[in-house]
């Protein structure tokens, strides 16, 4: 019996995956952004679902993650969307994936090698546009161009870039960068060289440019049932597919000014009932990622935030849900126990609760149970040997 577990609704995913392809220009098809194994969500089960209603293209961060998918049996595109060293190309190639390539250098050391071990690779070019992270950049197009003319090994089947603000509705900024790759993608051609695809939108570019859909649309933060921001509201409804559950080990009643957790810096402020969960931030819980203000209002919320905590008072902690209501954390997070003050809520060890984990952070060794129809079809849990496996219950 585990303490903490993540349950995970594949027909929620499946609705999402509805949802979006119904907002797709006709002649754009969905590419599913399986990255971070699947942004927590398990990469492969996610994956056959969506491949079960009809998706045909994936996009990955690495070589590792593509090939995973092809060892648990998914077929059609996937796509490795980060930069790769050229000692993961040959198994990359022979497994069926398509590399980004990003700078000029590749283009030649990847037809060598291909012309050495007798492959072709399909490849797609990833123009940089004001991301700054990789891409090739509008003047080494020329000779960009003039290399691959050369590489009668790879094959051109896509050009690419990505939003770097969509998410924050900067359409000035976001048209700048389409217009910039638009440029890219005429100049290749007026130099000979014609992609089979096109593809520019995100999650939030999606909702905001349907004029941008092109050949594919890669979408992560939809399939997964969240908006990739405040203001994108009305335009479709997503599932969420997540809930993070811990059990309740540990209940008791404590008097009015009793101290909690290490540093004390939670008291009791009425006689009280705590009750423990076995679950931490060993796990990801009340792990948040480095948050960068945006702008003074912010910054400023932070200021509070933290100065509030000097003396002693947490606002905005982690809430837990207990048979339905919310309850805060007493105390600091530890590390795989954490305190719950009940207050005069009745709770018994063993009972569920529902907390807060991000998708992301949660720990990927955690059990994660799929649902379908409302029963558990899968289990994935970690083997011995470190690796992630899928049990059919
Ligand atoms: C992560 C990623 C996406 C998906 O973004 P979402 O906002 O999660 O839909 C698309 N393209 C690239 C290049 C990415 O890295």
């Amino acid at each position: 019996m585990a303490a903490i577990w993540i349950d995970i609704d594949l027909d929620a995913v499946a609705a999402n995956y509805r949802e979006v392809t119904s907002l797709i220009r006709p002649a754009a098809r969905c590419m599913a952004v399986v990255k971070a194994d699947a942004y927590g969500l398990g990469a492969v089960e996610v994956a056959r679902t969506l491949a079960a209603e009809g998706c045909e293209a994936f996009a990955v961060t690495t070589v590792e993650e593509g090939l995973n998918l092809r060892r648990h049996g998914l077929e059609g595109l996937i796509l490795v969307l980060g930069p790769t060293l050229p000692q993961e190309w040959r198994k990359a190639i022979e497994g069926g994936l398509q590399l980004s390539l990003a700078d000029r250098q590749s283009i030649s050391r990847l037809d060598e090698l291909c012309r050495q071990e007798g492959l072709k690779a399909a490849v797609h070019l990833k123009l940089e546009t004001g991301m700054g992270r990789t891409g090739m950049r509008p003047e080494e197009l020329p000779e960009v161009a003039e290399l691959l003319l050369k590489a009668s090994h790879l094959e051109v089947a896509g050009v690419y870039t990505h939003f770097a603000r969509a998410a924050q509705r900067d359409h000035s900024y976001t048209r700048g960068q389409y217009e910039k790759f638009r440029d890219g993608v005429a100049a290749l051609e007026r130099y000979g060289i014609k992609s089979q695809w096109k593809h520019v939108c995100n999650s939030a570019a999606f909702l905001d440019y349907p004029e941008y859909h092109h050949d594919f649309v890669r979408i992560g933060t939809l399939l997964i049932g969240h908006m990739p921001g405040p203001g994108f509201g009305r335009q479709l409804t997503l599932k969420d597919p997540w809930a993070a559950k811990a059990k309740v080990l540990y209940v008791h009643r404590v008097p009015k000014g009793t101290y909690v957790g290490y540093q004390s810096i939670y008291k009791t402020k009425t006689e009280t009932t705590l009750a423990v969960i076995g679950a931490g931030y060993a796990d990801g819980f009340g792990v948040v990622p480095h948050f960068v203000p945006q702008g003074l209002w912010d910054l400023l919320k932070i200021f509070v935030k933290n100065t509030a905590a000097l003396f002693g008072v947490t606002l905005g902690t982690e809430k837990i849900k207990v048979h339905g209501q919310t309850v805060p954390v007493a105390g600091k997070i530890g590390m795989q126990l954490t305190v719950l003050d009940l207050g005069q809520l009745e709770s018994l060890p063993g009972d569920e609760v529902e907390i807060p984990l991000r998708r992301t952070l949660a720990n990927p060794r955690l059990l994660r149970q799929y649902w379908r129809q409302g029963r558990i079809y899968a289990k994935r849990t970690l083997t011995e040997e470190g690796v992630l496996e899928v049990q059919a219950e």
